[in-house]
């Protein structure tokens, strides 16, 4: 049997993509296959965001925040978000949700196997896992299957680790997150702690790095530890959940397709954002816009806009500079949050920025550094 679309991997983005498929009238009715390896039935990451309207996945909503903190050493402000509100949806709960829409759809296979080769022919594309082989008009592929070698030279890693911890008595304001604290010592890299109190008895305490290599695993214990003793003044507490997470902030070129039928999405087709690792926001306008194309019977290959492709060289400015030494992360974001309105940035971090911002937020860090590296990344041609 040959499918009219394959989604290789069902996390975020596989399942965001089936997601709105399966509520356009037009697409509802095709043959999908939706193939993991793993079942997807653990609470296995948080993902955080921000928007200024509620987005489809707001009944899923665990919790969200209109104020958030910045600190440093040298700063420390209570910033207003103005027009977003940062969110929290846990991975079980979007799992489940869409899982559930998707039972009401015979025309919807759910297989649990491991992909092993993914190729393109001519008029199709095939999926081949340990045992088995599918076909299908299109493959939306987010496993790791097509993605660029990371090194150290082009490279950052995101690496956290993230307990939710419950405490006996109210210590949390969950009107405030902690966005940033970079009064940690920096000396592996850009680090910092970020607390999203999700009741005045819970938060999500997450230990947070930028840098070309992970740590051993007790450091990430150890800081987390110490942080909430020392500085969140809590002894007593249980840990309900931990994460652990690794994202590529990268200099290297995760390809949006593969020939004319296989297009990657997420993480895989470069959808995690190089200068800060959010993802979630970027997976939501990718897929509404693979839709939109493929409601109108068009191949869903997209071309970044002109604008887009800015977004990406400012981001690959930014991994250029903090690559290079010249400042540290704890300095840019410094910097910007002490100079530039936190919608502001937010909006430049969300892709959503006009020219002006843009220059505004150029104007508050210094220009040595991000030109130098701004006209590399310009001449630099992505392997
Ligand atoms: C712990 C954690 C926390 C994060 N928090 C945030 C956040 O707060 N905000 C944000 O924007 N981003 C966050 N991210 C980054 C990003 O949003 C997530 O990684 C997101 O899940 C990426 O979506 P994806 O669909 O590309 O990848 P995934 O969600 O990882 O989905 C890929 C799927 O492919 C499957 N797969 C892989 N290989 C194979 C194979 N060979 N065969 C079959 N299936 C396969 C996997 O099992 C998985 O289900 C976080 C990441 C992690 C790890």
């Amino acid at each position: 049997m040959k499918y009219d679309y394959i989604i290789a991997g069902s996390g975020c983005a596989g399942l965001s993509l089936l997601y709105r498929m399966l509520r356009e009238h037009t697409l509802q009715n095709k043959k999908i296959l939706v193939l993991d390896k793993e079942l997807k039935n653990t609470n296995d990451r948080t993902w955080c965001f921000w928007e200024k309207t509620p987005g489809l996945f707001e009944g899923i909503v665990h919790s969200k925040w209109n104020t958030l903190e910045f600190l440093s050493t040298d700063f420390e402000a209570k910033l207003e978000l103005g027009a977003y509100t940062y969110k929290m949806i846990q991975g079980i709960d979007f799992y489940e949700y869409v899982r559930n829409f998707a039972q009401n759809f015979t025309n919807v296979t759910f297989l649990q196997e491991s992909i092993v080769a993914i190729t393109s022919e001519e008029n199709s594309a095939t999926v081949k896992t340990e045992n088995n082989s599918y076909e299908g008009n299109y493959v939306f592929n987010s496993t790791s299957i097509f993605n660029p070698k990371i090194t150290v030279e082009n490279s950052l890693l995101q690496h956290f680790k993230g307990w939710v911890i419950k405490t006996e008595v109210p210590v949390f304001d969950p009107e405030v997150g902690r966005l940033m604290d970079f009064r940690l010592s920096q000396e592996n890299g850009a680090t910092f702690m970020y607390v999203l109190p999700t009741s005045t008895t819970a938060a999500l305490v997450e230990y947070t790095l930028f840098s070309p290599t992970v740590l051993e695993k007790e450091a990430y214990n150890v800081a987390l530890e110490n942080y909430i003793k020392n500085e969140l003044k809590i002894d007593k507490y249980v840990i309900s959940h931990e994460e652990f997470g690794v994202i590529p902030m990268s200099l290297a070129n995760f390809k949006k397709s593969i020939g004319k039928n296989i297009m990657n999405i997420g993480t895989a087709g470069g959808f995690t954002k190089a200068s800060s690792g959010y993802t979630f926001q970027f997976i939501q306008k990718d897929v509404s816009e693979i839709i939109s194309n493929l409601k109108l019977g068009k191949n869903p290959d997209l071309n970044l806009s002109f604008r887009d492709r800015v977004y990406n060289w400012y981001d690959r400015t930014l991994i250029a500079v903090l690559l290079s030494k010249k400042l540290t992360g704890a300095q840019v974001f410094t910097k910007m949050f002490q100079k530039i309105p936190a919608e502001t940035i937010l909006a430049f971090l969300a892709n959503e920025s006009t020219l002006l911002e843009d220059i505004s937020i150029m104007k508050s860090l210094p220009l040595k550094p991000f030109l130098t590296a701004g006209l590399k990344q310009l001449i630099y041609k992505k392997k």
